[in-house]
């Protein structure tokens, strides 16, 4: 058995963390987490955190559900691996594939399996460029993203993203994709735009990025449906119909990243029938499997696999995990217990509602907030200096900082990104477990009221 300050050490001498600071780690040492259980993790010391972002936005079902640990003993026992490969297959893929395409839109009927959301988005990438060049056009290669998006850490998934840091880190991002405005009207809006026209102005630099390439040379356009990791940015109800009108009108494919929105999170199986949206592809991952297991399952749209089918030829394209047997079998008995528990619908007609009003009612008041915003369990709330100028403390992103560092002494996991603080907890929250919550932030806030405006 190890000590807390034994692992630190060895962690810090031997263990490169993502997105971390490795002198920073060093000097802090890192929060070991032991074990958990429902909506709680623990660390070594056995001090108690509500988890207030599900892990990484994943652990839909809470912990320590024991069915999902046996059905991973009985598939390893029975095939622990076996490749999807040149025609093979294993039980547990082909079934899930079909749960899969019962619970998406009705046009999406085919899954290709990954590890990871940044695998699923490498395959979305390659796959719709392949669509093109099937269709004989291979020069409508484009891709338009947003900025602040977040599509995941590979090449691939850092040059489809949006984010500044991450690209400057680069040294060359993936040719012929390009960023847009994002849709986040808090910062962006113009005095007197209202949040619908606002919608729709961020919309049209979706159509000036088409224009301006040529429609002829325009792939697909790819988002998360709410920006997630880039500060829950929820955008206006005009935005994404009128993005998808002009992705029709110019017949350029629609890529939505559900990585994050999947399986439950704003209140139904996909944020795409949240927002109204009929995309080709779906990118799906975490949530899948609650995070028990790594997979991702890219779900495509009828018309690029009728025409992988009719047009033929190999895809080369494809991971050694695709169709993990152990995932996939994971991930059938999970949407089994999000669908036996009803934990979709519960977001959707009383949880989501719920931590609508006590965000707008209890936490939207404070000094410190500037404003709040959700959909199901998902939300963000944006700590400014000023409430009615909308100043923010200097420099960017302490404040926050300073409210996390807080909230998770008083007992709860949030995360900090840029000014915003985010919620995405296990869909098992109750009304209860939001009340705690919301008292815990309240607490966070108040402290770093204290400290900021010293
Ligand atoms: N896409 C979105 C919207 C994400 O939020 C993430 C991860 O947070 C990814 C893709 C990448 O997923 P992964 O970390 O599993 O590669």
């Amino acid at each position: 058995n190890y000590s807390l300050a034994q692992l630190q050490q060895i962690d810090a001498a031997h263990h490169l963390h993502p997105f971390t600071d490795s002198k920073e780690l060093r000097e802090a040492g890192s929060r070991v987490i032991a074990h958990a259980q429902g909506p709680y993790i623990y660390d070594t010391e056995g001090f108690e955190l509500l988890d207030g972002m599900a892990g990484l936005w994943c652990v839909n079902v809470g912990y320590g559900r024991d069915e999902l640990a046996e059905v991973a003993a009985q598939q390893m026992k029975e095939l622990p691996y076996y490749n999807s490969f040149f025609k093979c297959s294993t039980p547990t893929p082909i079934l899930l594939a079909k749960k899969l395409a019962e619970l998406a839109p009705r046009h999406i009927n085919q899954v290709f399996y990954g590890s990871s959301g940044s695998e699923a988005n490498d395959t979305a990438l390659r796959l719709v460029r392949h669509y093109w060049a099937l269709e004989g056009k291979p020069e409508k290669n484009r891709i338009i993203s947003r900025t602040m998006a977040y599509h995941g850490s590979t090449v691939a998934g850092t040059s489809l993203g949006g984010m500044a840091g991450m690209h400057s880190q680069l040294g060359g991002a993936v040719p012929n994709i390009v960023h847009v405005m994002m849709p986040y009207a808090y910062e962006l809006k113009l005095p007197g735009e209202s949040d619908h026209e606002f919608g729709l102005r961020a919309a049209k630099a979706v159509e000036d990025a088409i224009l301006e390439a040529g429609a002829d040379k325009v792939a697909a356009f790819i988002g998360e449906p709410i920006m997630g990791a880039g500060g829950v940015k929820i955008p206006p109800e005009s935005y994404w119909p009128e993005v998808q009108r002009i992705c029709r009108k110019h017949d350029v494919l629609l890529m939505l990243d559900e990585v994050i929105t999947g399986y439950g999170r704003t209140g139904e199986w996909f944020a795409a029938t949240t927002f109204g949206i009929e995309p080709d592809t779906i990118t799906t991952a975490k949530a899948l499997t609650s995070g028990y297991q790594p997979l991702s399952a890219l779900l495509v749209g009828d018309r690029i696999a009728n025409t992988l089918v009719e047009k033929g030829g190999e895809f080369y394209h494809g991971y050694t995990y695709s169709g993990h047997p152990v995932a996939c079998a994971v991930a059938l008995k999970n949407l089994e217990i999000i669908e036996r528990e009803g934990l979709v619908e519960r977001v959707k007609s009383d949880t989501g509602p719920y931590f609508a009003k006590a965000l707008r009612e209890r936490i939207a008041p404070h000094p410190l907030v500037g404003e709040v915003r959700s959909v199901g369990l998902m939300g963000a709330i944006e700590i400014v200096k000023e409430k009615a100028t909308r100043e923010r403390f200097s420099p960017e992103g302490s404040a926050a900082v300073t409210v996390r560092d807080h909230a998770i002494a008083a007992g709860l996991m949030m995360r900090a990104t840029g000014d915003t603080m985010i919620l995405s907890p296990p869909l098992i929250w109750t009304r209860e477990i939001i009340d705690m919550a919301c008292d815990r932030i309240l607490k966070a806030l108040d402290l770093a009221e204290a400290d900021l405006r010293k």
